[in-house]
C-alpha cells in the first residue's frame, strides 16, 4: 500500500535545532515532602496495629474506614458509631486533610471537570473528573510532575516534583467521588471508572500506585470496591514494573503509551524507549494479558506527519498480530497541542485512514474521546498552573525541537518492511 501522508516535502516544524539536546530522564524526585500518616496508605491489619498503637481498640479502624471508603466522609460529625469523647482527635490523626481544592475549570458544557489541588507541601497536581450520562470517569495524578521527559507532553516539561503518597492518590478519588455525587456536574454520578493519565508516570511510584490499586478495588471497609477491569493505569512502558503488576493479582487494565511501532521514532518521542525497545515492551503487554486476561489498552496520539503513517499502522497491526489475536485494542487520540508545540494533530483524513489500516488487518480500534481541551485538562496538557505556563511552552519548543532533525530521518518507511509485515502475519492465534 502507498502512504499517502507522508510528504517530505512538508513540514509542519519551521526551525531546525542542530544541537541534538538529549532529553533527560528522571527517577529522583527534586522535593522530599512526606505526607501526614493516613489510613488509606494502610492496609486492614496496619489500621487496626495503628488504632491500637493509639489507644484504642483495633475495630474502631473498620469503622472509620467505612466512613471513608463507604460513605466517602472524613467529618467526624457524621461518624456517630465512635464515642464522641475525643472523636475529632482521633480522626484527625488518622484521615488528616491531604489536599486543599485551589481551582477548578469547567469544559464541555458543563461535563467536564479540571480541579488543581494543593498538598501539605504545597505541591499542586490536578486531576479531571468527566461525566458522561449515567456515570464519571476520573483522570488523577500519581506524581507531582513527570520526570519522562516526553517532548510532545506538557508534564514532562517542568520535570518531577515528587511522588505522590498512596493516601493522596486515593483522596484524589474520594474528593473527585465527593464533587460527582454532590451533583456539581449535573445530575449526581458516580465515579466508575479511574483512569492514570493525569500528570505523572505511575509506574515509576510503584509502591504508592499498588497500594492505592488495591484502596481502589478491594471491597469495603478495605477499600472502594471498584471493579478492577475500570481502573486503567497507563504507563511510557517501565517493563519491569508492568511484568511485577501483572503478577499482583490485581486484573486492573494496562494501558501501554506506544506511539509509535518502531524504535527509531519511538527513542525520540518516549525517552524511555532508549532503555526498554518496543519489543521489549509490547513483550511485557503480552504477558500482562496472558497473566490476568485483560486485554491491554494501545495509546497512539496521532501526531501529524510524524507517526501517523500508513505503513506504521501497518506496522503496529503486525507487531501486535506476530504476538497473538485480540489480546490488544489500539485507542489513537489525535494529538493535543500543549503550550509552545510545534507539532499538530493528524487530519481527520490521516486519522481515518490509520484506523481503517489497523481494522483491515484485524486489530480493534476506538479513536479516544478528547476531553477537556479547552482548559489544558486534556490527555498531556496537565501542568499545574502554578508553574510557569511560558516556561513549559519554551522547554516543549526546545525539547521538540532538539528531536525534530533525528524524526525527520524516520519519515521514510523502513526498507525491510515487508517482512516486518510478513512476520506479523505469521503471527499465531492467541
Ligand atoms: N505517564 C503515563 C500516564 C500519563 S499521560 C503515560 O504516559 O502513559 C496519559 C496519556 O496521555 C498517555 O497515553 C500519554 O502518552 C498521552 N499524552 C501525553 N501528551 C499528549 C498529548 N499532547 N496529546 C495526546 N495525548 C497525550
Amino acid at each position: 500500500m502507498k502512504n499517502q501522508h507522508a510528504n517530505p516535502g512538508v513540514r509542519q516544524v519551521r526551525p531546525r535545532n542542530e544541537s541534538g539536546r538529549e532529553l533527560t530522564l528522571t527517577f529522583h524526585e527534586k522535593r522530599r515532602g512526606k505526607p501526614p500518616r493516613h489510613l488509606a496508605d494502610l492496609d486492614r491489619g496496619e489500621r487496626r496495629e495503628l488504632l491500637e498503637q493509639m489507644g484504642h481498640p483495633g475495630f474502631r479502624a473498620d469503622q472509620i474506614s467505612a466512613h471513608y471508603f463507604t460513605h466517602r466522609t472524613i467529618d467526624p460529625d457524621r461518624m456517630t458509631d465512635l464515642p464522641e469523647n475525643g472523636r475529632e482527635e482521633l480522626v484527625a490523626a488518622v484521615l488528616p486533610p491531604l489536599m486543599e481544592r485551589v481551582s477548578s475549570q469547567v469544559a464541555d458544557g458543563g461535563k467536564t471537570l479540571k480541579v488543581l489541588w494543593k498538598l501539605h507541601d504545597g505541591v499542586v497536581v490536578e486531576s479531571v473528573l468527566m461525566a458522561y450520562p449515567d456515570r464519571a470517569t476520573l483522570c488523577l495524578s500519581s506524581q507531582a510532575g513527570c520526570g519522562m521527559a516526553c517532548p510532545f507532553c506538557a508534564t514532562g516539561q517542568a520535570g518531577l516534583s515528587r511522588n505522590l503518597s498512596a493516601a493522596e492518590i486515593v483522596e484524589q478519588l474520594r474528593r473527585n467521588m465527593e464533587i460527582a455525587e454532590s451533583g456539581e456536574l449535573g445530575a449526581p454520578r458516580r465515579v466508575t471508572n479511574v483512569v492514570f493519565m493525569g500528570m505523572g508516570e505511575p509506574m515509576a511510584n510503584y509502591p504508592a500506585v499498588r497500594e492505592a490499586l488495591r484502596r481502589m478495588i478491594e471491597p469495603a471497609p478495605e477499600g472502594f470496591g471498584m471493579s478492577a477491569r475500570n481502573v486503567t493505569v497507563s504507563t511510557v512502558g517501565l517493563v519491569p514494573a508492568i511484568k511485577k503488576l501483572a503478577l499482583e493479582g490485581m486484573p486492573v487494565t494496562l494501558a501501554v503509551s506506544l506511539h509509535a511501532p518502531d524504535d527509531g521514532l519511538r527513542d525520540d518521542l518516549i525517552p524511555i524507549n532508549s532503555r526498554y525497545k518496543v519489543g521489549e515492551l509490547l513483550d511485557a503487554a503480552r504477558l500482562y494479558f496472558v497473566k490476568t486476561g485483560r486485554r491491554v489498552s494501545i495509546e497512539y496520539a496521532l501526531i501529524k506527519d510524524m507517526n501517523d503513517h500508513q505503513w506504521r499502522a501497518q506496522l503496529l497491526a503486525a507487531e501486535l498480530n506476530r504476538r497473538g489475536r485480540g489480546w490488544a485494542h489500539v485507542n489513537p487520540i489525535p494529538l493535543n497541542p500543549t503550550p509552545g508545540s510545534i507539532w499538530t494533530a493528524s487530519t481527520a483524513a490521516a486519522t481515518r485512514t490509520f484506523v481503517d489500516t489497523l481494522r483491515a488487518e484485524g486489530i480493534s480500534t476506538t479513536v479516544r474521546d478528547t476531553r477537556g481541551s479547552d482548559i489544558d485538562g486534556a490527555c498531556g496538557q496537565l501542568a499545574a498552573e502554578v508553574v510557569d505556563r511560558d516556561n513549559v511552552a519554551r522547554r516543549a519548543k526546545k525539547a521538540q525541537e532538539a528531536v525534530e532533525v533525528r524524526i525527520m530521518e524516520h519519515r521514510a518507511e523502513p526498507k525491510d518492511l515487508a517482512q516486518q509485515l510478513a512476520a506479523g502475519r505469521r503471527g499465531t492465534d492467541g
